[in-house]
C-alpha cells in the first residue's frame, strides 16, 4: 500500500482502433466479435491497456460507455492466463442488485466459449442457491458488499485466490454506505492483486480509499464535462407540484416515447405514480428498494423484452438500468443530489443513441435546477405544453374572480447560474 497521489491521466486517443490490437486472449477476441463489439468505445480504449499490464487503476467514467467491459475483458483475459483454482479469481463489487445481473450478463457474454463461471451474489435471494453456486466452484464473482461479506463470515466464499478486485461505482457504493463493508473486504484480499476501481466522480473519500488500498494507482478520467451533450436533449418544465401528474400524461401523449423511465424521489410516490398511470395504460410498471427481488427482476426482464413502455423508479434501482432503447427521461422529481441527475439522464442516449430528459421543476425549485445547471455545466431549456397550464399564475387575472394586483405572481425558478459561478464555468 502506498499513500503517493495517484498518477492522473487524460487518456489520449492515441490508444487503440480495435480490439484485436490489445493482447487479449484469441477465445476473448472471439466472444467480443460474436458479442457485435466492433471497435473499443474510449473508455474501453484507454482503460484495457491499462489493466492488462496488471497495474491498479482508477478510471474515472459513467455508464452507458462501455465501462463495465473496459473491466471485464482485463478479468477475464487474466482468468484465461491463470491455471484453474477451485476459490475465485475475480471479484467485482457493486451497489446494486440491478447492477451486479447487468454485470454478471456482461461477464457471461464476454466469456462465451470459455470456460468460466460466475456468480452474482446479493441481497434479496436466498443464500442456498448462492452457497451451493460457490461450493462448485466460480471464477468470477460479482456482488454487493453487503452479501459478499455475509458469504465471507460463513466461510462459503473465500478470497485467498483473487488475483483481480473490482469496485463498480464506488461513489454510488459510499454514497449508500457501503464504505465500511468495502473496507472489511478489501482487508481480506489478497495484498498481491490488481485492484479496479471504476467511479463516475472521484470525490476525496473515493481517492482516501484508493490510497488506502490500492497500490500506485494510474488515474485516468473519460468524463466529459457535459452530460452527453452530443446525444442527449435536456429540458425542463416549470410545474406546480399538484399539476405535475397531469403534465405527465400530456408529456407522454405528445412525445409517445419508445421507452420511457419516470424518476420520483421517494418510493411512496414511485407507487403514487404508477399507479395513477397504470389505470390509463397497461405498458407501465414501477421499480423501487421496497419491493422483493423478483419482482423487481421481474419488471426489469419485462422493461428489457419492451413489453413495458414506462417504468416510474426510485434513484437507486433506476441508476444502473442499462437498457440501450430507452429514449425518454423524465425526472418528475428532481433528483436530491447533483449527481443523481448526471445518472439519470445517463440511461438514456446510450451508445451513440439519441435521447431526451425533461425534468419537472416546481416554481420553489429554482435553486435546485440552478445546482443541477452548474454541475452540468449547461443550461436546460424551458418547454410548455402549449394550452396546459402547468402553474397556477399562468391563470390570467381576468379568469378570476380576484383583482389581478392581489395575486401574487409565482416564483420563477433561477434560470442562470449565479454570476459568481458563471465565471468558473
Ligand atoms: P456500460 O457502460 O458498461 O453500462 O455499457 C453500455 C452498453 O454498451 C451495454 O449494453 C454494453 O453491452 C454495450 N457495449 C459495451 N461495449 C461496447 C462496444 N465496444 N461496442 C458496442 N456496444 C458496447
Amino acid at each position: 500500500m502506498t499513500n503517493d497521489q495517484p498518477k492522473t491521466e487524460r487518456q489520449s486517443i492515441d490508444s487503440v482502433q480495435r480490439f484485436d490490437e490489445l493482447p487479449l486472449d484469441e477465445s476473448i477476441l472471439a466472444a467480443i466479435v460474436r458479442a457485435e463489439y466492433e471497435h473499443p468505445t474510449p473508455v474501453q480504449a484507454g482503460l484495457i491497456p491499462y489493466a492488462l499490464r496488471g497495474g491498479d487503476v482508477v478510471g474515472q467514467a459513467q455508464t452507458g460507455t462501455g465501462k463495465t467491459a473496459a473491466f471485464v475483458i482485463p478479468l477475464l483475459d487474466r482468468v484465461a492466463r491463470m491455471p484453474r483454482q477451485r476459490n475465485p479469481q475475480g471479484l467485482i463489487l457493486v451497489p446494486t442488485r440491478e447492477l451486479a445481473v447487468q454485470v454478471r450478463g456482461e461477464v457471461v457474454k464476454l466469456s462465451h466459449g470459455q470456460r468460466v463461471s460466475c456468480a452474482a451474489l446479493y441481497g434479496g435471494k436466498p443464500l442456498r442457491g448462492q452457497i451451493d453456486k460457490l461450493e462448485r466452484g466460480v471464477d468470477i464473482v460479482v456482488g454487493t458488499p453487503g452479501r459478499v461479506l455475509d458469504h465471507i463470515g460463513r466461510g462459503t466464499l473465500r478470497l485467498n485466490g483473487l488475483n483481480v478486485v473490482v469496485l463498480d461505482e464506488a461513489d454510488r457504493m459510499l454514497d449508500i454506505g457501503f464504505r465500511p463493508d468495502i473496507e472489511k473486504i478489501l482487508r481480506r484480499c489478497p495484498r498481491e492483486r490488481q485492484t479496479l476501481l471504476l467511479s463516475a466522480t472521484v470525490p476525496p473519500p473515493i481517492q482516501r480509499l484508493a490510497r488506502r488500498y490500492m497500490q500506485e494507482a494510474t488515474e485516468l478520467n473519460f468524463c466529459d464535462t457535459t452530460v452527453s451533450a452530443d446525444t442527449i436533449e435536456q429540458f425542463y418544465f416549470t410545474v406546480d407540484a399538484e399539476r405535475k401528474f397531469d403534465l405527465l400524461d400530456r408529456l407522454l401523449k405528445r412525445e409517445s416515447p419508445q421507452q420511457a423511465i419516470v424518476f420520483c424521489r421517494t418510493k411512496r410516490g414511485t407507487e403514487k405514480v404508477y399507479r395513477r398511470l397504470s389505470s390509463r395504460r397497461k405498458d407501465v410498471d414501477c421499480i423501487h428498494g421496497d419491493m422483493q427481488q423478483r419482482a423487481r427482476d421481474r419488471v426489469m426482464a419485462k422493461f428489457r423484452e419492451r413489453k413495458l413502455t414506462i417504468l416510474v423508479a426510485t434513484d437507486v434501482v433506476g441508476r444502473g438500468i442499462d437498457v440501450s432503447t430507452v429514449s425518454h427521461i423524465i425526472n418528475y422529481d428532481l433528483p436530491q443530489f447533483c449527481d443523481d441527475y448526471v445518472h439519470r439522464v445517463g440511461r438514456t442516449g446510450r451508445m451513440g443513441r439519441e435521447g431526451v430528459a425533461y425534468s419537472f421543476v416546481t416554481p420553489e425549485e429554482g435553486n435546485e435546477l440552478t445546482r443541477i445547471e452548474m454541475r452540468i455545466n449547461r443550461l436546460l431549456e424551458r418547454q410548455e405544453i402549449e394550452g396546459f397550464e402547468a402553474v397556477a399564475s399562468a391563470v390570467k387575472p381576468e379568469d378570476t374572480e380576484e383583482p389581478a394586483a392581489e395575486k401574487k405572481p409565482a416564483p420563477k425558478p433561477g434560470r442562470r447560474p449565479p454570476k459568481r459561478y458563471r465565471r468558473a464555468l
